[in-house]
This record gives structure tokens, C-alpha cells and sequence, in this order.
């Protein structure tokens, strides 16, 4: 499980692809882990 860092939806990771379903932002971090990771698929 992911949180977005711009809207702070959840996102489940269905496949390769990590992105917010919401806002379509790539930036994310895993919601368990007290460091803030990013994560960029560019
Ligand atoms: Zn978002």
C-alpha cells in the first residue's frame, strides 16, 4: 500500500505501474515505512 504525497489517497499497486488514481501524481510513499520514499516511473 501506497499513500500520494499530494492528496494522501491510498493506492493499491495492481502491476509495475505506481501512480495515484486520484490525482495522477507519481510521487508516493509506501504508507508503512516512516521514511518517506519516492517513487518515480520516469
Ligand atoms: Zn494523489
Amino acid at each position: 500500500m501506497y499513500v500520494c504525497r499530494k492528496c494522501k489517497e491510498e493506492i493499491k499497486v495492481l502491476g509495475k505501474f505506481v501512480r495515484c488514481t486520484k490525482c495522477g501524481s507519481r510521487v508516493l510513499y509506501k504508507k508503512r515505512q516512516s521514511v518517506a520514499k519516492e517513487v518515480s516511473s520516469d
